[in-house]
């Protein structure tokens, strides 16, 4: 969802400030990284940066970084995943900081989509279907009193992990430690230290990144460094729940490439076709803008003195390859002119007495816009105001757009509905992903669960019941604007593509440009006052003119409306293995959230996660952490304007947000790793199959959900 990121000044809210914190196998100096970690100046890559101090995270919110996770303490330090050049690392780097490891370069991603459609067309050339398989199966003297809020256990690939959530009631004393001790069964014992955590300037509680333990811990207990001890807890086994399982002949990994949304339309006619009894396919009502910028060129040297001039249509709209330019008459005494032929903007400079050209940039922009208004707009390039204006050009006016195979025409966002009965008599459960164009695994996990619940009806009786019982919704693709240029221009892309920025297209700032679908909603908005979101149009997070202001939000919206039998929706993004609820976003004075659910609604809520992440671990063993379980607002950040509170809270839909794409425990390293937004394909291909079967998992809940309606009701 939610979620990735850029905080802007006004919603500099999360503060970690850490207690020393050591790993088992690591001291408290940033681990160096097995490979030094370059990054050319103008080179764009995703980094995992140990900071300095808090004050340095303080500064990267205020300039409003891209910030790609939540920062996360380790070590006594600040541990922040931020998208930035190599330029901008090196300051960093200069001011104290680190970087651990380069989750993603910019270019990996077109690598990664290279290698995944290489390695299937050779999979399909040697007569195989899909990558795998195909078909497979407290003392009197203490000043403060601890409370242990969360201790829980799991195992992952063979290594026992523990992870606990203690506060202390010495909430406004930053200098308090808090240690954690553990015991297994077989009598090993050990500790860790916790960091405090802080939102928004008020204490939370202390926690860790899950720690390695030998085996099953059977007590803990928390001690301060006031005095406080907790009671002795045992630590629960997380999620402890475990979907029924695969019947013999159960089908899935249908997903062996990355898929552009050009793929993704392809996919979903093709599933139409294939499952015709059980398939619509639903044209959403808002056309995006489509693959498709205005065209820009600057006319002089921005360095110096420039106009940019920009189209009014868009460039594959017959004004790519248009020539603009300033001409010398010649002659003295002559007026300042333009003429349009030939696909030429000539601007004839006006001379003086002496046959100087006397004409400045302001004048030069002021008639073209005031003589070429139906097909130019011209502005003066900042720091060029008032300056002579210099004979040049001509310069070419082009919309930067690199995509050969989309079509350049308004797109029409589709969804599928998968299911028996599609009549609006079953209960609804709406999965959609993409919101961000760069989350490439995402489509392939809504995909893959839309084609498993088809092939699987037709063999497997559970399945069909399924079908039966619950109305599907997909949308694999929010976002297919941002997604295309996310695949042909700009990996890193997150936004759409709809450039609001009043003032010079900067052609600089072409990668800037666009709106956080998942800031465009209308509840909690920034609109509204809500933290996690920018009135900056170049802003990762630019909430974008106005609340829905966005054909993609609009979409999702209408899709809802229109079927009142949704009644859960699961948002589907990535990166960094969280499952999340609302209340999605608070306001910064007092960290006042939007309503917190019920009980009854809390408890269905987790209830419903525990069974999910267990589904999800079904696959490989990928646990999502009891840390990252829970509201959004609580576990990852502040997102104003995000679809699941809007689904939520005014539609009465239960939603969720995934991020799929788990960090990975690197024995070797004693690390968490960040997996990024486009891993190579085997991690995203895992992806697609464990979040898949978490989804089938959602369906399943919705499906008890209305039988329990149904008997009490
Ligand atoms: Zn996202």
């Amino acid at each position: 969802m939610i979620v990735r990121r850029r905080w802007t000044a006004a919603a500099t809210t999360v503060i970690l400030i850490s207690a020393v914190l050591s790993h088992p196998g690591s001291g408290a100096a940033a681990p160096a990284p097995a490979t030094p970690i370059t990054l050319t100046a103008t080179e764009t890559a995703l980094v995992r940066v140990q900071l300095r101090d808090q004050a340095q995270l303080d500064r990267l919110v205020a300039a409003g970084a891209d910030l790609a996770n939540r920062p996360r303490a380790r070590d006594g330090r600040i541990l922040a995943d931020l998208v930035l050049t190599g330029a901008q690392l090196a300051d960093l780097t200069a001011q104290g900081a680190t970087a651990v490891q380069i989750v993603q370069r910019a270019g990996d991603g077109s690598r990664h989509h290279a290698e995944s459609v290489r390695a299937a067309q050779a999979r399909t050339a040697a007569g195989l279907r899909a990558s795998g398989a195909g078909q497979r199966t407290a003392t009197a003297a203490a000043v403060d009193t601890l409370q242990v809020q969360q201790a829980y256990w799991w195992t992952t690939s063979g290594q026992t992990f523990l992870q606990a959530q203690v506060a202390t009631t010495a909430t406004d004393d930053p200098d308090v430690e808090i240690t954690v001790s553990w015991r297994t069964a077989d009598g090993a014992t050990g500790s860790f230290p916790l960091s405090r955590f802080e939102d928004s300037g008020e204490y939370q509680y202390h926690y860790a990144l899950p720690q390695p333990v030998p085996s099953r811990p059977v007590q803990l207990t928390a001690t301060s460094s006031l005095g406080g001890v907790s009671r002795a807890v045992t630590p629960a086994l997380w999620p402890n729940a475990t979907p029924p399982p695969l019947p013999a002949g159960y089908q899935k990994d249908f997903i062996d490439a990355y898929l552009t949304p050009v793929d993704v339309q392809a996919r979903i006619k093709r599933l139409a076709r294939q499952y015709r009894d059980l398939v619509d396919v639903i044209d959403l009502p808002n056309r995006t803008q489509g693959y498709r910028r205005t065209a820009v060129a600057y006319l002089g040297d921005p360095a110096a003195a420039a106009v940019v001039v920009e189209s009014v249509s868009f460039g594959d709209q017959g004004m790519n390859g248009v020539q603009v330019r300033t001409v010398d008459p010649g002659r003295p005494n002559r007026p300042l002119t333009v003429g349009y032929r030939d696909r030429v903007l000539t601007v004839t400079l006006a001379t003086d007495a002496a046959g100087k050209t006397v004409s400045t940039t302001d004048d030069v922009a002021a008639a073209i816009n005031a003589r070429q208004a139906k097909r130019f707009r011209a502005t003066v390039e900042d720091g060029s105001a008032g300056l002579p204006m210099p004979v040049a050009g001509p310069a070419r006016l082009d919309d930067g757009l690199q995509g050969t195979e989309v079509p350049a025409r308004p797109w029409t966002v589709q969804a599928l509905r998968l299911g028996v009965h599609r009549d609006g008599s079953r209960v609804g459960v709406l999965a959609y992903s993409q919101e961000h164009a760069r989350e490439w695994a995402t489509p392939l996990v809504t995909l893959e669960f839309a084609e498993r619940m088809l092939a699987n009806a037709r063999t497997d009786p559970a399945t069909r019941q399924l079908l039966e019982q619950v109305d599907v919704f997909v949308i694999p693709t929010v976002n297919p604007d941002g997604a295309n240029y996310s695949f042909n221009d700009f990996n890193m892309q997150r936004k759409n593509l709809v450039n609001h920025c009043t003032g010079p297209p900067d052609p600089r700032n072409r990668t800037s440009w666009g709106v956080d679908v998942n800031r465009n909603y209308t509840v909690g908005s920034y609109f509204d006052g809500y933290v996690g979101a920018s009135a900056n149009c170049l802003s990762g997070t630019y909430a974008g003119t106005s609340e829905l202001s966005e054909a993609e939000s609009r979409n999702v919206i209408a899709l809802a409306q229109a079927h009142p039998n949704i009644k859960f929706a699961m948002n589907v993004h990535s990166y960094g293995g969280y499952f999340m609820w609302p209340p999605g976003a608070y306001r910064a004075d007092g960290r006042i959230t939007l309503p917190r659910p019920s009980i009854d609604e809390s408890t269905l809520f987790l209830n419903s996660a525990r069974r999910i992440v267990g589904a999800i671990a079904q696959e490989r063993d990928t646990v999502t952490w009891p840390s990252q379980t829970g509201p959004v607002a609580d576990v990852l950040y502040s997102a104003a304007g995000n679809s699941a509170d809007q689904l939520y809270y005014e539609l009465g839909i239960f939603a969720w947000d995934f991020e799929v794409g788990n960090d990975r425990w690197n024995p070797a390293t004693g690390q968490w790793e960040g997996v990024g937004f486009q891993p190579p394909f085997d991690e995203a291909h895992a992806e697609s199959q464990e979040y898949a079967g978490g989804l089938v998992e959602l369906v399943r809940v919705a499906r008890d959900y209305a039988a329990s309606q149904s008997a009490t009701g």
